[in-house]
């Protein structure tokens, strides 16, 4: 490997999203050296979309908000099935989290008295969501971006990390390929930080960008960590459904937190026949109520239309399936009637943009047509709460691509604030380690070299399989088999197919050059969308109840039996797909409990 690229770090950091561009921060300040290893451009993540805002109790409107209010909303939004540990920490630490934001230069809106204005979404008790109008995401990656650049941290951007190097069982490494030359790239450190998001990519119908392949998920599993709550997986209840070139396309919670109402083609407010018994005490069973709740959050119930996504993108399908939806094969979502044109252009510049340039439709006169998308991977890395830290010595997850904190369902706006308080934690704990080794393990010629012959397999083969047939077929068996609603012998249909994709991948082969090969590179990812497909079948197939972002239609309910364990997976042992286990959730302390008990 005499010609191959090389760097010496102490954290490689793999991912420029909130979560990397964090953690890599929290390391640089703690004194590790440090580089943030992308395959896209630097601003270009996947959180540089997110639209409605970040979750914190910051009690800026409603003082009765604090991280005790935050952590019960999170863990039953979840389905109680969240890692009671990360969960809290993410309540208690988000505020000061954001505040940080801020400081660095974050320009959030603010409230009539000059502090940070919070909105309402889906499953928060209070509004707490902080905010900048409807692009978010893009503030918060400019001020992380722009203070990550101004410590001088080393970023390699268009290069995708295929292979994380070992030895004697700890982390020694990561190996990668410049997208633009194809040339290789060896990183050596002893702590790697997983940040590479979700892996939507592998449904036809999505909200997400090329970019969420699974490759953290697969990196993991491949480097002998284990994931877990894989069989849920978040339908957003709003994506564009026209025209097809944008389904699925996200239309963001902050229309119905700003006032916006779900209707059906006959015209009916149909939220409050689908709200749960679950939620039942806490959500409005008037249109009175509900349209008081704005104004008036102590003395009235949340509308229906806010209950947490798992249970309005159900609702949704349920309309559509009985003959209700629209046109173009939704719902009808409603702002125009309800609030005046210059509120809407206000709050929601990015909607109202999206669907004059894309849709034609003026959402200030007019209602959207929307329907559920696959938006956001609650499965992900196993992780300690405290430190972010998976089962394999130096190799630590966090964002997305993590799991544990939003157990079956993640409330919005809780994702972004887990990208910052775990991101920095993640950063430093990944430090700490790395500059205490007493000495470093160095990656191994020989693996290196498999790394190699790995990525250049596909160059290799003969076959006639073309990748990007391969990923339309997983698409559209992820979508239909695994979708929103699911039933046994569907999910078993789905891994005979994932099983047949599989067989057909390993004869695929692609043309051309290492120079920028679309193809090759697609080649390389599916081998990931492949791997986490099996995971999310698998698991769903598993676990016989409904819960959270998990429906099965041949056990409509959630079961007790499966209330108090997470499905946990690992790589088999000849490493040709995954072995799963059942793992009894973490006994969450009584002082936290009492928060459960009325
Ligand atoms: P990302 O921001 O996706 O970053 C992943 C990074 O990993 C990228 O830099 C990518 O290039 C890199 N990468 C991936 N694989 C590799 C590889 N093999 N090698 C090298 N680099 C790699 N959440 C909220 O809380 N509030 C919201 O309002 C909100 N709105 C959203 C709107 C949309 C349209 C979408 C899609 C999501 C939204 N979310 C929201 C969810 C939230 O944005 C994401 O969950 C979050 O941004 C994920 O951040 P991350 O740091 O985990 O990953």
């Amino acid at each position: 490997q005499g010609g191959i690229e090389r760097h010496q770090y102490d954290v490689i950091v793999i991912g420029a999203g909130g979560s990397g561009l964090r953690a890599a921060i929290a390391a640089h300040e703690a004194g590790a050296r440090v580089a943030v290893v992308c395959k896209s451009l630097l601003g270009k993540a996947h959180t540089v979309m997110a639209e409605g805002g970040c979750a914190a109790a910051m009690g800026n409107l409603y003082p009765d908000d604090n991280w005790q209010v935050h952590f019960r909303d999170t863990m039953r939004g979840g389905k109680m099935l969240n890692h009671w540990r990360m969960a809290q920490i993410h309540a208690q630490e988000a505020p000061e989290r954001v505040m940080e934001l801020e400081d660095w230069g974050a320009l959030f809106d603010r409230t009539q008295d000059g502090l940070i204005s919070q909105r309402d979404f889906g499953g928060h008790r209070y509004a707490r969501l902080a905010h900048i109008g409807d692009r978010t995401g893009l503030e918060i990656i400019r001020t992380l971006q722009q203070r990550l650049v101004a410590l001088g941290i080393d970023v390699y951007m268009e290069c995708t990390v295929t292979d994380l190097l070992k030895r004697d069982g700890a982390i020694a490494g990561a190996f990668g390929y410049w997208r633009e030359s194809g040339r290789f790239i060896v990183f050596d450190a002893p702590a790697v930080v997983l940040a590479t998001g979700g892996f939507g990519k592998a449904w036809k119908v999505t909200s997400n960008s090329w970019e969420y392949t699974g490759d953290g998920h697969a990196l993991a599993l491949r480097a002998g960590a284990t994931l877990i709550n894989m069989e849920f997986v978040q339908f957003h209840p709003t994506g564009m459904v026209w025209p097809p070139s944008v389904k699925g396309l996200l239309v963001t919670e902050s229309v119905r937190g700003d006032g916006g109402i779900l209707k059906n083609s006959e015209g009916k407010r149909f939220m409050f026949d689908h709200i749960p018994d679950y939620f039942r005490k806490e959500t409005a069973d008037s249109i009175e109520e509900a349209d008081r709740w704005y104004e008036d959050k102590k003395n009235n119930r949340r509308p229906p239309e806010l209950l947490p996504r798992d249970e309005v993108a159900r609702a949704i399908n349920a309309e559509i399936k009985a003959g209700r939806g629209s046109p173009h094969g939704g719902v009808f979502l409603d702002i125009a009637s309800r609030r005046t044109p210059e509120f809407i252009k206000k709050r929601l510049p990015s909607m109202y943009h999206q669907f004059k340039e894309l849709a034609d439709v003026d959402i200030t006169a007019e209602p959207m047509e929307i329907g559920p998308t696959c938006h956001y991977a609650m499965g992900g890395i196993e992780v300690d709460p405290d430190t972010e830290v998976s089962v394999v010595p130096g190799l630590y997850a966090v964002g997305e691509c993590s799991g544990g904190m939003h157990g079956s369902n993640r409330l919005g706006g809780n994702s972004l604030s887990d990208l910052i308080v775990f991101g920095r934690r993640a950063g430093d704990a990944a430090a700490s380690y790395a500059t205490s080794l007493p000495s470093r393990p160095e990656a191994a010629d020989d693996d290196i070299a498999a790394a190699q012959a790995s990525a250049l397999a596909p160059f290799e083969l003969e076959g006639r399989e073309n990748p990007y047939t391969i990923q339309q077929d997983l698409q559209q068996t992820m979508n239909d088999l695994v979708g929103i609603i699911r039933e046994g012998s569907e999910l078993e249909r789905a891994l005979e197919e994932v099983e047949r994709l599989k067989e057909r991948a390993a004869s695929m082969s692609v043309e051309g050059h290492r120079q920028y090969n679309p193809g090759w590179h697609l080649a390389i990812d599916l081998r990931n969308m492949l791997l986490v497909g099996e995971c999310v079948a698998k698991a769903a197939l598993a676990r016989q109840e409904s819960r959270g972002g998990h429906t099965r239609n041949d056990y409509p309910g959630p079961d007790p039996e499966w209330g108090d364990k997470n499905l946990v997976l690992r790589l088999n042992d000849d490493g040709t797909g995954v072995d799963m286990t059942e793992q009894a959730l973490p006994a969450m302390p009584d002082d936290l409990k009492k928060f459960f008990e009325e």
